[in-house]
């Protein structure tokens, strides 16, 4: 009896633990599946690192709502490499709860925040002026009271004097330009040609505008994606969904401040925004050669259908069109890899060959207004 009432003991005590670890699993599953899902993850390219830079958001030290360590941990668990709290130096509507005279104060208790952890904090403000200016972003720079001037040209001049490099906020705002169509006015073409203005957003938030990448391309100024977050990043970008933040990718030299301060006056960037990769030819070629490599290639028996392996080393899931003179077994004119993955390709060449090249036009990827690059897949055919 005492034995049987001690293994209905054990037993008891075993469900109680199984299902107790059922809870840890069933509570923890989505961190795990997060944490490995949602980094943002592209791979280098030919000389330089490819790094993650979200260079414009906000904290309660401006107009946002949360305390600057949650930009910390939310950029870490992004697997985002660098970024600057960039807070409106003019416009502080949570002042009379967390009075701060020194604007540095968001910098700071970030950087302290982060100082043992592997994230790069960039110092920055935003010159929050009425069009024309407009917002700029000040980044890289050592004190952003000093940014405090009437004269939006002066305080342009100050950010340049200390360093800064400079980056022309959501040009296309309709707040501030009502038909959306980023234009520049003569105060720009003097910032300019002064060379006190360096990039331009092309993606903000959740907006993007084919006229504001027309202007970096026509005035030689970097192209620029930020999330300009002021809520939460997972909820703005239904990262549980799925979703991603907009971010810079900036080809640097290596993994540090001075290194991606270099790349962005370079120019050496492409934006990432809602699976879209938007940049120059010069820096998108690279870029997508690097994400998409060709596997292994074999004739299946006894006829000429070509069987070809795309892996995809991004998190990128590219849409191609193909422009090759070859018509696929399993595939419309349309192929998708998704990312981090790989995808069985099935050629129809016609006869047995030793190589073979594909033409594909990249549609999730934009060099200018309209225009997506093309990508060419050669490969070569295991004959055993
Ligand atoms: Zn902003």
């Amino acid at each position: 009896m005492l034995l049987a009432i001690q293994k209905a003991i054990e037993v008891r005590l075993k469900s109680i633990l199984m299902k107790k670890c059922l809870i840890i699993l069933v509570v923890l599953a989505p961190q795990v599946l997060l944490s490995q899902t949602r980094k943002i993850t592209f791979p280098d390219v030919p000389g330089y690192h490819t790094l993650v830079c979200d260079l414009h958001q906000h904290t309660v030290f401006s107009d946002g709502s949360v305390w600057p360590d949650i930009r910390v941990r939310e950029a870490i668990l992004d697997g985002v490499d660098a970024i600057s709290l960039t807070e409106h130096i003019e416009y502080q509507p949570h002042k009379a709860d967390i009075p701060h005279p020194d604007r540095n104060r968001s910098f700071e208790v970030a950087k302290e925040y982060a100082k043992d952890k592997d994230l790069i904090i960039i110092h920055g403000a935003e010159i929050t002026r009425s069009m024309p200016p407009g917002h700029a972003n000040a980044i890289f720079i050592k004190d952003a009271n000093k940014l405090i001037i009437d004269d939006p040209i002066a305080a342009y001049r100050e950010a340049n004097a200390q360093g800064a490099f400079v980056f022309w906020n959501h040009p296309h705002w309709p707040r501030q330009k009502p038909d959306g169509i980023a234009a520049l006015t003569e105060m720009h073409k003097t910032l300019i040609s002064e060379g006190l203005l360096h990039g331009i957003e092309v993606v903000n938030e959740n907006t993007y505008s084919d006229e504001a990448l027309t202007l970096a391309q026509e005035n030689n100024l970097t192209i620029m994606g930020t999330s300009d977050i002021h809520g939460l990043v997972d909820w703005l970008f239904d990262i549980p969904g799925g979703g991603h933040r907009p971010v810079t990718l900036v080809f640097a030299n290596e993994r540090t401040e001075d290194a991606i301060k270099e790349a962005l006056k370079a120019r050496r960037t492409v934006a990432w925004f809602k699976n879209n990769l938007i940049g120059n030819e010069s820096e998108l070629g690279p870029l997508l050669k690097s994400c998409l490599e060709i596997g292994e290639a074999h004739y299946l028996d006894e006829t000429s259908v070509l069987v070809a392996e795309i892996k995809n080393n991004s998190d990128a899931r590219f849409v191609l069109r193909n422009s090759s003179k070859y018509t696929f077994h399993l595939n419309t004119d349309i192929i998708e890899v998704p990312p981090q993955s790989s995808i069985e390709l099935r050629i129809k060449t016609k006869e047995k060959l030793a190589s073979v090249e594909l033409n594909f036009e990249v549609l999730n990827a934009i060099t200018s207004p309209g225009n997506h690059p093309e990508i060419i897949l050669e490969f070569e055919i295991n004959q055993d």
